[in-house]
């Protein structure tokens, strides 16, 4: 049974990847109240005034999957937001930059040739997408918390947020070589993917079925190449929880005002 049924007072998710990037939010996190469920730590609390679980997704398709059901199941989230971070694929999107995803597809799926690559079979379904107005609060609190002196300060002066489709699949990309043939890859099947990451399109899928508005924003963290092993966790550590928290923050607040 889900913790609360009244619609109105059911809370928003926010999802994280991993728990550097959740620590800036729970830092914020008033009346903080912890649940165990399917093997992971939920926060219950308010934020800005919302209620709010904060979850892990822990890392890969499945277990962000298993997240996003309890989620929805156990404490009948009404929106989920995902903050993480991702490698940058396409062409002009570096490190420091932010892409808040519109739609999702997975690039380690295919059932060819009983079904067209890409697609999940039995959904009919190539690209799974984002909320349209959440997605959109998602990107104005983006691009104003990366005007923010206090990011600026951080070297990141250049750093702007894009908007498209953003790839995932249970491989962390981590090759020059690897990372252009999976952009060209996609791209001639009609995908031209901004970013890679592990987990959004299992949380995308999930939200569909359960028909729960979802939107999803990603820190770039590496450019998925020779160096992203080496960039990535001193990036995660460094700065992916700080844009969660100044992000979140104002996405809330613009969220409380319609
Ligand atoms: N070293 C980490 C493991 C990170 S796995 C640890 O010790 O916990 C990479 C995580 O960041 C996943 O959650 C994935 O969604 C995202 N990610 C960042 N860059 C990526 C890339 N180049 N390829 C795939 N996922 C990436």
């Amino acid at each position: 049974m889900p913790l609360t049924s009244d619609h109105a007072l059911s809370p928003i998710a926010i999802l994280s990847a991993l728990p550097q990037e959740q620590r800036g939010l729970m830092e914020l996190l008033r009346r903080p109240r912890k649940v165990i469920h399917a093997s992971r730590d939920f926060w219950l609390g308010d934020l800005h005034g919302q209620p709010v679980v904060l979850g892990l997704s822990k890392i890969g398709k499945v277990a962000a999957a298993t997240t996003t059901t309890a989620l929805i199941e156990r404490f009948g989230v009404r929106r989920i937001v995902f903050t993480g971070v991702a490698g940058g694929l396409g062409h002009g999107v570096k490190v420091g930059d932010v892409v808040v995803a519109t739609d999702f597809v997975q690039h380690d799926l295919d059932a060819s040739p009983l079904f067209p690559r890409y697609e999940v079979p039995l959904y009919g379904k190539t690209r799974f997408h984002c909320d349209t107005a959440l997605s959109a609060l998602l990107f104005e609190a983006s691009c104003g918390a990366l005007a923010h002196e206090s990011l600026v300060l951080q070297g990141f002066e250049g750093a702007c947020v894009h908007q498209g489709l953003i790839a995932s699949g249970d491989r962390f990309v981590s090759g020059a070589d690897e990372s252009n043939l999976l952009r060209d890859l996609m791209a001639s099947a009609g995908h031209e993917i901004l970013a890679v990451e592990m987990e959004g399109a299992a949380v995308a899928q999930v939200c569909m079925d359960y028909g729960v508005p979802f939107a999803v924003m990603r820190t770039v963290s590496d450019r998925a190449d020779d160096s992203a092993h080496v960039d990535f966790p001193a990036f995660v550590d460094a700065v992916a929880s700080r844009y969660a928290h100044i992000i979140i923050e104002r996405f809330l607040k613009l969220l409380s005002k319609i």
